[in-house]
């Protein structure tokens, strides 16, 4: 019997740490115009997208953290209509967003054709329904550009990014993060997919240290996603409204129920109220992140 192939996630291999998949079945394989993109079947994880080494999505753990990326803003927000998607090619935030009908129009703006033409074909359980959906509009294009020159006005923005390499790294630059904040409402917030601080704290600490330097509020919430490997995942956190950061237990529940209540499978006020509060460690790396005048 053929000897089963291993794929390598190579993200941290300065550290001296590497995570290897067994692989049942290469689904899909090639190198787009933007990076290297595999799509494999995994005997425990499921379907696993790695982009450039790093693990984007698997269908086991998927949910943790697209429900996060959008259920966390947008409830904390309370009535967002206009929003924006940076990256996010697999659709699986945009599906989790199109689930608030408070929620008028979507923008997805992702640099990679080739990402959404795949997921079409092997995430249709995310695809279907988002493009299926008239509030949906998919934009081929690099978030940079598009922030830099929309006329249109956001009330959340959601950048759910690859790591600060190849195609991505602009994406953690003080001029993308002013430029968000030109096409954001009053009362706007903006979240970013930040990292894993125990192995990439200064990606979190320069992030919010860019935030302060633009929005009244920077800041950070965590996860734990079992294939973003090294235990907390944060997501950055920008807003001129502080109070959004605060919003009790009780006006979350209420927001969850006026948006039909539809079901989750991570998020719950009591888990987006705590996600806020970090371990010292982190707390600490955010603490430290001061805007350089
Ligand atoms: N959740 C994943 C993570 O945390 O690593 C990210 C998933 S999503 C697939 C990341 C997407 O960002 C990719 O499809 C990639 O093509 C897109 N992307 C990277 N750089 C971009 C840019 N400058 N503008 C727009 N999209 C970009």
């Amino acid at each position: 019997m053929a000897e089963k192939r291993w794929i390598a996630e190579t993200l941290f291999d300065d550290l001296g740490f590497s995570m290897s998949y067994q692989v049942d079945k290469v689904l899909y394989e090639m190198q787009t115009e933007h990076q290297h993109l595999v799509l494999f079947e995994h005997p425990f994880f499921g379907k696993m997208l790695m982009l450039d080494g790093a693990t984007q999505i698997t269908k086991r753990d998927e949910f943790i953290y697209q429900e996060m990326m959008s259920h966390v803003p947008l409830f904390a927000h309370g009535q967002a209509r206009e929003v924006l998607i940076i990256g996010g090619g697999d659709c699986g935030i945009a599906e989790e967003v199109l689930k608030h009908k408070s929620v008028k129009r979507l923008t997805q703006v992702e640099i990679d054709a080739a990402v959404i033409e795949f997921s079409k074909e092997h995430f249709p359980e995310f695809t279907k329904p988002v493009f299926a959906d008239k509030r949906f509009e998919s934009v081929i294009d690099d978030g940079m550009k598009y922030v830099a020159r929309t006329e249109r006005r956001f009330d959340a923005i959601i950048v759910d990014s690859t790591d600060p390499q190849g195609p991505g790294k602009v994406l953690f630059s003080q001029k993308f993060y002013a430029a968000c904040k030109r096409c954001m409402n009053k009362g706007a917030v903006l979240v970013t997919q930040n990292g894993v601080p125990m192995f990439q704290p200064n990606e979190l600490a320069s992030s919010v240290a860019k935030f302060r330097r633009l929005f009244a509020d920077g800041a950070c919430y965590v996860a734990a996603i079992p294939t973003y490997i090294g235990g907390h995942m944060a997501m950055g956190w920008a807003s001129d409204d502080r109070r959004l950061r605060q919003t009790p237990v009780k006006a979350l529940a209420a927001r969850h129920r006026k948006a039909g209540a539809f079901s989750t499978r991570y998020w719950t006020p009591e888990v987006h109220a705590a996600a806020f509060a970090l371990p010292r460690f982190i707390a600490d790396v955010v603490a430290r992140a001061r805007p350089r005048r």
